[in-house]
């Protein structure tokens, strides 16, 4: 899959980033809308040494995941 990754000096679109898969505690999600904020643009001057993918703020519907149960 294809995913922008900033390695902590240049961010480049990567053509062979590994899929996410889903397990008992992760969630995969297909985005449909994302967005680039300022905490965004301070990673990309070096805020808290990120290096991955950029971006938390999106929209999307989960494609794979636990299973979950509305009991209490
Ligand atoms: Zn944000």
């Amino acid at each position: 899959m294809q995913a922008l990754y900033w390695n902590g000096r240049d961010l480049r679109l990567d053509f062979s980033y590994r899929v996410p898969t889903a397990d008992r505690q992760t969630t995969v999600v297909k985005i449909h809308l994302a967005g680039i904020c300022a905490t965004d643009l301070q990673i990309f001057n070096g805020y808290m040494g990120f290096e991955g993918v950029p971006g938390h703020e999106f929209v999307g519907s989960v494609s794979e995941g636990p299973k979950q149960t509305m009991d209490r």
